[in-house]
């Protein structure tokens, strides 16, 4: 039996696919620069205007299908042939799918996936397509953006705990630590591992045992993570 890969779990947030064109939340000309999060991304404003919430994740849809992954993404699906690597991902896009990623946890949902306001488990796949007001589900029902808004649970967490406490390295990257439950993954994995964190800006407020900061774009800092954590696997074998 070949021996066991070690594990490495990467978080990945919104900065990972801003170099493939995707827009930030909180940065500067991001998201929420342009929409008001009460307005688009809670069940408040599902209830009150679903029409453009509706719109909102429609043009999140179309500009998804047209990125394409960058080094950040391929980096991480590299690591794949040497370690036991698993991405717990808060982008809604499938850009880690794309870059050939297999095991792939998405805590905020999928953008190209709808569902019932009725019922969270079934999932339909619809790709680039939008959804309207009208569009009803098998079960009689409004089909609604297959992502987790502000104020709603997120159901994958206790699977991504899980996933945590047994990571032998844990990389996060691109993403601001804002958003809650995600931003506590961090301290779910265990206190001796080696920690990363790639991202533009230093995240001063993380400050944690066995932790590097690695500052700037996340598909030049990435890859070279990847290549030096490689040849250390490499050296000690
Ligand atoms: P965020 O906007 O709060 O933070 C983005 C982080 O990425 C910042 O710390 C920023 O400094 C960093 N960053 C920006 N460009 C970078 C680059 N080129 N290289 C390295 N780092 C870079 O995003 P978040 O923490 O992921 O939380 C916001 C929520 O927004 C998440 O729940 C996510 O689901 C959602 N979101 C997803 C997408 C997507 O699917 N692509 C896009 C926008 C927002």
């Amino acid at each position: 039996m070949p021996p066991k890969k070690r594990r490495i779990v990467a978080l990945t947030g919104a900065g990972i696919s801003a170099e493939s064109g995707l827009g930030t939340f909180r940065d500067k000309g991001g998201l929420w620069d342009e929409h008001d999060i009460n307005e688009v991304a809670t069940p408040e404003a599902w209830n009150k205007n679903p029409k453009l919430v509706l719109e909102f994740y429609d043009k999140r849809r179309e500009l998804c299908v047209k990125a394409k992954p960058n080094e950040a993404h391929f980096a991480l699906a590299k690591l794949e042939k040497h370690f036991d690597v698993h991405v717990i991902t808060q982008n809604i896009d499938d850009l880690h799918e794309r870059a050939g990623s297999k095991n792939i946890l998405h805590l905020h949902g999928e953008i190209l996936k709808a569902r019932s306001v009725n019922d969270p488990e079934k999932l339909y796949h619809i790709g680039g397509k939008r959804i309207k007001l009208g569009d009803l589900a098998p079960d009689g029902h409004q089909m609604r953006p297959h992502v987790v808004w502000f104020g709603e649970a997120v159901p994958k967490m206790y699977e991504a705990e899980d996933i945590v406490r047994e990571a032998d390295i844990f990389i996060v990257i691109g993403t601001s630590l804002n958003v809650y439950p995600a931003a506590n993954l961090i301290y779910a994995s265990a206190a001796n591992i080696p920690k990363y964190i790639v991202d533009l800006n230093e995240l001063t407020n993380v400050k944690y045992k066995n932790l590097t900061h690695l500052k700037g774009k996340a598909s030049e800092r990435l890859p070279e993570l990847v290549d030096t954590l490689i040849k250390d696997l490499n050296n000690t074998k």
